[in-house]
This record gives structure tokens, sequence and C-alpha cells, in this order.
């Protein structure tokens, strides 16, 4: 869940329990205010008909003098009086034939009581007020008053507190997601902006912010921006670095080889012939990892120049196939699988770089006897060249790893390549094949077995497709 939803969610919980709180005290204080009033005048209206009531004492007997119980139904007041076992006695008019007592269970009460009854569909606030003459119980006087108002007060207030309190929680719900949202913006930049970094590895790119630099999001993104910016920089000096160190150390390689090569022109003897021979290998070695280094430091440098121009890919196939017979000699087999007819627009000689560099992988890590398959299909608006081979294969935990820089699988395993009929590499050679591909706008994938072999598969937009002979699956999107 989000950080503005759960902001959203605990703001909107706590308002709705304060507003309920609000709302049941409210409602509370008006229900405790009306009820109040209504029993004052019912205690009022009690003492009045009692003041006026005479009782005449007869023998045994207690006769009751009431005043006129109409006087006070224009108050809306229902009155009745009752004999001291419950029973009817007198009644005001606009009780009608109404003969039971208004509140039946506070009669047997020493003292005036106060009840909310429900008599016959009406609501009624009831005082039982028991009438004694020198301790003796005479009788019932029960005063009434309806509740109708009353609760017709309470029922509007609730409705409003609940329709007020409803509109509020939405008002301000929205009014906080709206905020949280505005408020947070900085953090969605700042994902954004490192998701596109990795996703371009440019670290070039910055946060846009606009709000205030001194509160805690402006100086997030200010540190976020100064943190890339010394990293930028250190990419910067380690990349020139790099340049600069294979660059100057081309001239002294090139002066051992022509040294060497003058050293052979002289005749030396048999056993200095061998020695010659290691330092050319070592030599080469040198040369070639000193090259890719160059290449790689220019590539991420962004200052290794692409040729456009319109490249048969199916002519480039035969090429590379006419090359890898070379290079594999007696120890593998190369064949031509699957070959459709596409053009791409790039540079040639680097896709036929990559193309040698997937083939003479292919050879350095299939046994003798194995064999390596190329082909090239169109798929989709996608030419894909494949390269397999059914060597050694690569390691699953190792799959993820195999384009990084200096990757190599296993070292030893590498190293023994090198004492065959290539030298093993620094594990730069599927990196800048990987850098390449992408600045093609297509990119290089791998699949392998263990011990069965691997498929190394170059995808590149097509440039206008002619007749193609057989469909593929879907590829993904590159990246
Ligand atoms: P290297 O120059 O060391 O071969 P790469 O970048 O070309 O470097 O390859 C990186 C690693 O991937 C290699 O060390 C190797 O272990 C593994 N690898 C590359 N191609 C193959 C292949 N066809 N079969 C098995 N392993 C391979």
């Amino acid at each position: 869940m989000s950080i503005r939803l759960r902001l959203t969610l605990w703001y909107s919980a706590l308002l709705t329990a304060v507003i309920a709180l609000f709302g049941v005290v409210v409602w509370g204080v008006l229900a405790l205010t009306l009820v109040s009033q209504i029993d004052q005048t019912l205690n009022k209206t009690a003492v009045q008909v009692l003041r006026v009531s005479a009782v005449v004492p007869i023998n045994d007997l207690s006769i009751i003098t009431l005043p006129q119980l109409e006087l006070f139904e224009a108050d809306g007041l229902y009155i009745e009086v009752l004999t001291a076992d419950g029973v009817l006695n007198v009644a005001s008019q606009n009780l009608g034939n109404f003969d039971r007592p208004l509140d039946s269970s506070s009669l047997n009460q020493k003292s005036a009581t106060l009840r909310d009854v429900s008599v016959g569909g009406a609501h009624l606030r009831v005082l039982t007020q028991p009438i004694t003459t020198n301790g003796k119980l005479l009788g019932y006087l029960q005063v009434a008053a309806s509740l109708r108002d009353v609760d017709q007060a309470e029922s509007v207030l609730v409705l409003v507190l609940v329709a007020v309190g409803a509109l509020s929680v939405i008002a301000s719900a929205g009014l906080i997601s709206l905020t949280a949202g505005r408020a947070l913006r900085p953090l969605d930049m700042v994902t954004e902006a490192a998701l596109n970094i990795t996703r371009a590895d440019d670290l070039s790119q910055r946060v846009p912010f606009v709000g205030s630099h001194t509160d805690e999001m402006g100086r997030l993104v200010t540190a976020f921006n100064a943190t890339l910016e010394r990293l930028e920089r250190l990419f910067n000096s380690q990349r020139r670095f790099l340049a600069d160190v294979s660059h100057e150390l081309r001239t002294p390689l090139t002066a051992i080889r022509g040294n060497v090569d003058l050293l052979r022109r002289m005749n030396p003897l048999p056993d200095n012939r061998e020695s010659l021979d290691a330092i050319q290998i070592e030599v080469e070695r040198m040369a070639r990892l000193v090259g890719d280094l160059l290449m790689l430091a220019q590539a991420e440098s962004g200052n290794l120049p692409l040729a456009r121009s319109v490249v048969e890919l199916d002519t480039l196939l035969l090429d590379v196939y006419r090359q890898a017979r070379v290079l594999a000699g007696d120890k593998v087999a190369v064949v031509i699988g699957e070959e459709d007819q596409a053009r791409a627009s790039g540079d040639r000689d680097k896709l036929k770089q990559v193309l040698l560099n997937l083939v003479s992988n292919g050879i350095k890590y299939t046994p003798a006897g194995g064999r390596i398959t190329l082909g090239l299909a169109c798929v989709n608006g996608w030419a894909r060249f494949t390269v397999a081979d059914t060597g050694v294969g690569i390691p699953p935990e190792d799959l993820p790893h195999v384009f990084e820089r200096f990757y190599r699988v296993d070292k030893s395993r590498t190293r023994a390549a090198g004492n065959g009929t290539a030298p093993g590499g620094a594990g730069l050679g599927l990196s800048i094949a990987k850098w390449i591909a992408q600045a093609h706008g297509g990119r290089l994938e791998v699949s392998s077995r263990l011990g069965a072999g691997s498929v190394f598969s170059l995808w590149l937009p097509l440039l206008a497709t002619r007749p193609v002979s057989k469909p593929a699956p879907v590829p993904a999107r590159p990246e």
C-alpha cells in the first residue's frame, strides 16, 4: 500500500472517529437538555395539581378533590389519577377512552419516578407521583408529555451529523490525498530518476525539483543529486583513466611486437625462438585486452563512433560463417541453420565483431567434435541472429552475469580454454557485444544448459522486411 493511501486512510479514520465522538456528545447534550426541560414541566404540573387538590378524611376513607385537569391539556400534557391499587380514577380528556395507567411499572415506587414509555405507539415521558397523606398512600398522580418533538430533533440532528460528517470525511480524504500526493511527488521523481539511471546506465541525469530546498523533500532531492554528481565524476574519471591507460599501453605493445619481429628476422637460436613465441603469444593477448578495454571505455563515454548504413544481414551471416570455419579448423563443425533475408541499419564491422566474438566463444567452450550452428530469422519486425553450440554450457547462477565486465564463469575453465586453440579472455568480449547490440537499438540474450550447450541471440530491429521464410514466436521487446 502506498504511503499516500496509508496517510489518507489513517487521516480519514481519525476524522471519522472525532466526528463520531463529537456527534455522540452533541446528541447526548441535546437529548439531556430537551428531556430535562420536559421533566421540569412535568414536575411543575404535578406540584400545581397536588397544590390545588384537597384530601377530605371521612371515617376510614379519604376523598381527594382534584382541580379541573383539562386546564393542563393546553400544554400538551396527559394526566391520570389512579387509586393505590392502580385503578384509573380520573383522567384528562385528551386521553379519550384510554383507561390503563400511563406507566404501570412505576406504580409501586415510594417516591416520584420519571420514565420513558411507549403507549399505543406514542412515545411519552411519564412522571409518577405517589399521593400520600399522613404517611398513607392514597393513590398516584401520573403526568405525561409526548417525546415526539425530542425524537424528531434527535433524528434531524443525527441526519445532519451523518451527512456533514460523511461530506467532511470525503472532502478531507480528497484534500489529504492531493496534498500527500504533491508532497510525496519528489519521492516518485527520485525513484523514477534512479530507475532511469539504472535502465539507461546514465549517471548524468538529475532529479528535477521546483519546491523549497530547505524542507525535507528539498533536502532529500538536493542530497540525491549531489550523490549523483559525485558518482558521475567518479565514474567519468575512472573511464578516463581506463581510456588513457589502454591508449598509453598501445605504443609500448606495438614497440614490443616490432622488436619481437625484428629478433625473429635476425635468425635467433632455437632456444630463443621458443621464448620469442611465448612473448609473441602474451603480447597478442595483451594487445587484445588493451584493445577491448579502450573500446569499452570509448563506448561508455559515448566516443565510439558507429557507422549507420544499410547492412545485408544474410550476407553478413555468410561472411561470418566463412570466417568461423577458418577459426574452428578441425576442432568443431560450423553449420548454418535457418537463414532469412534481412536488412538492418548499423555498423557492419561492429556487428560482425559481435558475431565473431560469439562464434569464437562457441569454439573456445565447445569440446572437439562439437558443433556450432549459425542462424538468422525474421521475427515480428526483428532480425534474430543465433549462435548455438554444443559446448560446456553456462551454470544458471552465472547466466545473468556473463554480460558484465570482467565476468568469467570459471576462471580455471577459461584459462584451460586458453591452452587450446584460442587464448582465454578477460571477460570483456560479451560486455562489448552487449553494448554494440544496444547501440543498434537491439539486445543480446543467452540461454544455456550445463553440459548441453549455449545459444546466444542477437536481436536487431529490421530495416525493411523481405519475404519471411519461417515465422517465429513473438519476442519480448528490448529494454
Ligand atoms: P571471455 O573473453 O573470457 O570469453 P566473454 O565476455 O566473452 O569473456 O565471456 C564471459 C564468460 O562467459 C566467459 O568467461 C565464459 O565462461 C562464458 N561464456 C561465454 N560464451 C560461452 C559459451 N559459448 N559457452 C560457455 N560459456 C561461455
